[in-house]
C-alpha cells in the first residue's frame, strides 16, 4: 500500500470527482509532442515533471502584466509583485500545513534547502565529535551537504542501512541514535527505488531521543498529502519543478524555534534590517533566509502549480498513480530477465529495473528512439547502486498524466529490445 496516511487533523474529502484523463493530458502542451515521429511517452517524472498550461500561463501573465522586483518599491507594479509572491507563500503554508507563514522560506530547490540547513543549523548546533545521521537511500543532495558539514566541524556522518527490498531497517536506524546525534536527515521517498519511508514514525523515534529531523520531500510532495505539523517534521524541503511547477524555486519549511536560532547562510539585500560598516542586523523570518532577488516569478509559478494539483485532487493522484505502479510492475515482471530494484511494500510509482545482459544506457537509448523517455544511470544515488552491486538502472517514473497504454508501449518496446540485443 502506498501510505501517505491522511493527517489526523485533516478531514478526508468525500466529494472527489474523478478527473478526466484526456482533459488532464490536454493541460500539458508538451505531451502532444512527437519525438522521432512518435507520440512522446514521458516516463522521467522523478527527474522533473511537465508543466500544465495553467502554470505556463501564470508565468507568462506575470511577466506580461505584473513583473517588478519585490519588497523594494512603493510603486504599483512592485506592490503587485510583492503581493503575488507573498500569496505564493500563503499557498505553500496551506498546502503543507505549516503553523506560521514565516516558517516558509523560498529557496532555489531541494538541494538549496538542504544546503541551507546543513550550513546554518550546522554553524549553530554542530561541533567536533558530534554525529549527523542519514540513510543509505539518500539522494546525493542529502548526503554531500552533511559530509561537507562533518568535514568543516570535525563531526561524524553515520548511515542507517537498508535491506534488499530497498527499505530502511528501522531497528538499525534506532540503534544509530546516540547522545551525540545532532540531526537526522532523511528522504520521505527514495527517488531511485520509490520506497516510502514511515516518516512520521521515524520522526517520533528521533524526537523521543531529542533529535530534530530534516525531511527531504523532493519525491513525496507531488504524490500525496503532506502535513508538516502532523508529521512533526523540524525541516521539510522540496522543489517546485517536481510538483508541476517551474525550476529554480523550492521551499524550506522550518519550525520557528529552529529558524529563529539559526544564523543566515547568505548575506545580501532583503535579509537585513540595518547595515553599517561596523555591524549588520538581520531581518526577521523568513526574510533572514532570503538574500538577494529571490526567484519570485518561480514562486508565482509554484503557486499556480499547487493550485493545479489541488484541482486534480491529491486523493485521485495517489490512487491513480498506485494503479499505474501495480500495472507497470506486473507488466514489467512478465519480461524474462527483467529485475526490479526497489520492492518495498510501500512505494510510489517508480520501477527501476535492469534487463539481464543489456546495459541500462543501451536500453534507455533505444527506448528514446521509440519515443519513450526514461532516466538511466545512478539517479544521484551512487551508494544505492553500490549496495545492489550495479552501476545504474533504467528508471521509468510515472505521473497522473500517464496512461496504462503508455505502460503497454514500454513493455512491448522492452520485449523488442531484448530481441534486438539477442
Ligand atoms: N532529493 C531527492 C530525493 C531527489 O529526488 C532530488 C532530485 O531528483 C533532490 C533531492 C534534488 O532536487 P533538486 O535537484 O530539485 O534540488
Amino acid at each position: 500500500m502506498i501510505s501517505f496516511p491522511p493527517p489526523s487533523r485533516l478531514k478526508k474529502s468525500t466529494t472527489t470527482v474523478k478527473p478526466n484523463l484526456h482533459q488532464i493530458r490536454s493541460d500539458f502542451p508538451i505531451l502532444s509532442q512527437k519525438v522521432y515521429g512518435k507520440d512522446i511517452v514521458y516516463f522521467d517524472n522523478a527527474a522533473t515533471t511537465q508543466k500544465p498550461k495553467q502554470v505556463i500561463e501564470a508565468i507568462l501573465n506575470f511577466y506580461s502584466n505584473t513583473n517588478s522586483n519585490i519588497h523594494r518599491g512603493v510603486h504599483y507594479l512592485s506592490e503587485k509583485s510583492t503581493e503575488a509572491y507573498e500569496n505564493a507563500r500563503k499557498t505553500v503554508q496551506a498546502y503543507i500545513g505549516a503553523k506560521h507563514l514565516h516558517e516558509i522560506v523560498f529557496t532555489a530547490g531541494t538541494t538549496a534547502g538542504i544546503n541551507a540547513v546543513a550550513f546554518s543549523f550546522g554553524e549553530r548546533f554542530v561541533k567536533a565529535d558530534d554525529e549527523i545521521l542519514i540513510t543509505h537511500m539518500e539522494h546525493h543532495a542529502n548526503i554531500v551537504p552533511w559530509q561537507m558539514l562533518a568535514e568543516r566541524k570535525g563531526a561524524k556522518l553515520k548511515v542507517a542501512p537498508i535491506n534488499q527490498n530497498g527499505e530502511l531497517i528501522l531497528d538499525e536506524l534506532e540503534k544509530l541514535f546516540t547522545p551525540k546525534t545532532k540531526i537526522l536527515a532523511i528522504s520521505q521517498v527514495s527517488n531511485s527505488l520509490g520506497t516510502v519511508n514511515p516518516i512520521k514514525e521515524i520522526i517520533q523515534i528521533a524526537h523521543d531521543k531529542g533529535i530534530p529531523v530534516l525531511v527531504d520531500g523532493a519525491q513525496a510532495i507531488q504524490h500525496g498529502k503532506v502535513d508538516v505539523q502532523d508529521l512533526n517534521a523540524d525541516f521539510y524541503v522540496f522543489s517546485g519543478h517536481k510538483i508541476y511547477g517551474p525550476t529554480g524555486i523550492g521551499v524550506l519549511y522550518g519550525k520557528e524555534k529552529w529558524l529563529e536560532q539559526m544564523p543566515p547562510y547568505q548575506g545580501g539585500g532583503d535579509m537585513i534590517k540595518h547595515v553599517t560598516f561596523e555591524k549588520t542586523t538581520y531581518n526577521e523570518l523568513p526574510f533572514k533566509f532570503e538574500a538577494g532577488t529571490i526567484n519570485y516569478v518561480g514562486a508565482v509559478g509554484l503557486d499556480a502549480a499547487i493550485e493545479y494539483v489541488e484541482s486534480i485532487g491529491l486523493e485521485f493522484i495517489e490512487s491513480y498513480e498506485k494503479e499505474l505502479l501495480t500495472y507497470a510492475t506486473e507488466k514489467l515482471l512478465r519480461i524474462d530477465g527483467l529485475r526490479i530494484f526497489g520492492t518495498a511494500k510501500n512505494k510510489i510509482a517508480v520501477t527501476s529495473f535492469l534487463l539481464e545482459g543489456i546495459h541500462q544506457f543501451d536500453v534507455g537509448m533505444v527506448l528514446d528512439k521509440m519515443g519513450i523517455a526514461v532516466r538511466t544511470g545512478t539517479h544521484c544515488t551512487e551508494p544505492i547502486m553500490t549496495f545492489f552491486g550495479i552501476d545504474g538502472t533504467v528508471r521509468p517514473s510515472y505521473a497522473f498524466y500517464n496512461t496504462f497504454e503508455e505502460i503497454d508501449q514500454l513493455a512491448e518496446a522492452l520485449v523488442k529490445i531484448k530481441v534486438m540485443f539477442g
